[in-house]
């Protein structure tokens, strides 16, 4: 089953193809790390990493690259208001970003390649974009010449004039052009830098993915990712720092960007006071219905977030993790989970996740209804394909997201009730009941003992 993309490039859908087979080689724009980030930029890595797994059931080495941009003015404001080294700014924030990352049940990157670590190539590629003629120097600056790149503007459609307007265009007296972006800047004694011949600088945000890439993929990749926000200027001026760099060479085959989050219909931002802060939600609310939410809307269209939507995204999850909970005595062989032939197709379909988890409520019905080995491990396949229903099902419905109940605790009350029952001590058992209904845990009594779960999502 062919996979095929949309291209923000072509504006096509077409049949992917990569360069190499043996070698396929995808980028995704990674987070400046000065900060915890917002539950909108956990939608990309989240997308990305369903594209990921779709692409290595297809192809037996997929490379894939996250970057982390730890040189940065945002990094070195946060640096200064707390009078420590950048990277104790960058350490902390790029690990809490894993951990939410992992949280989130996205599989690490194969490359998480960090700007700091890749100063030599920036400047080599400053040097190479000047020999050609497409950057030069001013005042400690390297300025790209935006006019020396004829197709500048391709991927985000606008023309050179409307570049410019919309450039946010800053009065600097060293650019030859209005348009003209910044490859390195100079640093002050206090801010972090490097030796460079244009004196102790530090490079521009656009630059530091174009050398990244070069150096862990490779001069052309199959696939450049991120979010539809970073299109312009961020992916217009990588494309012209690799593209001229490297004599003309394809900079990324495909692009790929993934729309913006909104909340309840309006855009998050931290003048309107609704950024919601993925660190924190993560403690809220049990990350797989986060997950689920961010998959329940096409990747390219925006999405809403609202409780409503995430009430309902763990209630989904309660279903499925209900049916597989009654078919805990179904054994499967769960290393060979099969691949559901529908929701492979959706996805196959420009990552149709809305369709793939259309199908896969089909399976979970199937599964209650069925009962049968093949139908769960239809179930937990057609899951995996999303990255869903991975846990046991025990444990989701444990998880307290938000309150902090005592799993110790519940299954010593549990134990005491059942004593009280045994010994025909209603008063204490209901009593016991009640306590636990207080703490939010539901119980109810089956033929293969007493289960609970946590009442809240
Ligand atoms: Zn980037």
């Amino acid at each position: 089953m062919p996979i095929s993309l949309y291209n923000s490039l072509t504006r096509h859908t077409a049949p992917f193809a990569p360069l190499d087979p043996d070698r396929v080689t995808v980028y995704l724009c990674g987070p400046t790390v000065y900060n915890y980030v917002h539950i909108g930029n956990a939608r990309g890595p989240v997308v990305f990493d369903v594209l990921v797994r779709l692409l290595r059931r297809h192809y037996p080495n997929v490379v894939y690259a996250r970057n982390i941009t730890d040189v940065e003015d945002k990094i070195n404001a946060a640096a200064q208001a707390e009078g420590v080294p950048i990277s104790t700014i960058t350490d902390r924030y790029a690990g809490a970003y894993r951990e939410d990352m992992a949280r989130l049940g996205i599989a690490p990157p194969d490359l998480e390649p960090h700007a700091t670590a890749h100063i030599g190539e920036i400047i080599a590629m400053n040097e190479s974009l000047i020999a050609s003629g497409h950057a030069y120097a001013a005042e400690g600056h390297v300025l790209f010449d935006v006019g020396s790149y004829a197709a500048y503007g391709a991927l985000s459609g606008r023309d050179t004039d409307e570049l410019i307007a919309g450039a946010r265009v800053e009065v600097a007296p060293y650019k030859k052009s209005p348009g003209d972006f910044v490859l390195w800047k100079p640093s002050t004694p206090e801010q972090p830098g490097w030796d460079s011949p244009w004196g102790r600088g530090r490079p521009g945000w656009h630059i530091e993915c174009s050398a990244m890439c070069a150096a862990q993929l490779g001069e052309t990749i199959d696939i450049h990712a991120g979010g539809v926000d970073l299109l312009f200027p961020h992916h217009e001026n990588e494309i012209a720092q690799s593209t001229c760099a490297h004599g003309g060479k394809t900079f990324a085959r495909w692009w790929m960007h993934n729309g913006m989050l909104t909340f309840d219909g309006r855009k998050m931002s931290k003048s309107l006071g609704n950024v919601l802060v993925l660190h924190q939600l993560l403690k809220q609310h049990r990350p797989e219905a986060l997950r689920l939410l961010l998959l329940r809307g096409h990747y390219r269209q925006p999405l809403d977030w609202s409780d409503n939507a995430l009430a309902q995204a763990a209630s989904t999850l309660d279903g499925w993790y209900r049916v597989l909970r009654d078919l805990a005595d179904v054994v499967i062989d769960a290393t060979r989970l099969p691949v559901p032939e529908r929701m492979e197709a959706a996805l196959c379909d420009d990552m149709n996740t809305p369709q793939a988890l259309a199908e896969l409520a089909v399976l979970a019905d199937a599964a209650r209804q069925q009962r049968t080995p093949e139908a769960k491990a239809a179930l937990l396949g057609g899951g995996a394909l999303l990255g869903l229903l991975q846990q046991d099902a025990e444990a989701w419905f444990r998880q307290a997201g938000g309150s902090d109940i005592d799993p110790a605790r519940v299954e010593a009350l549990i134990e005491q009730r059942q004593a009280a029952r045994a010994a025909r001590d209603f008063a204490r058992a209901d009593a016991i009941r009640g306590e636990l209904a207080d703490m939010g845990v539901v119980i109810e009594d089956g033929a293969q003992g007493t289960r609970w779960s946590v009442q809240k999502s």
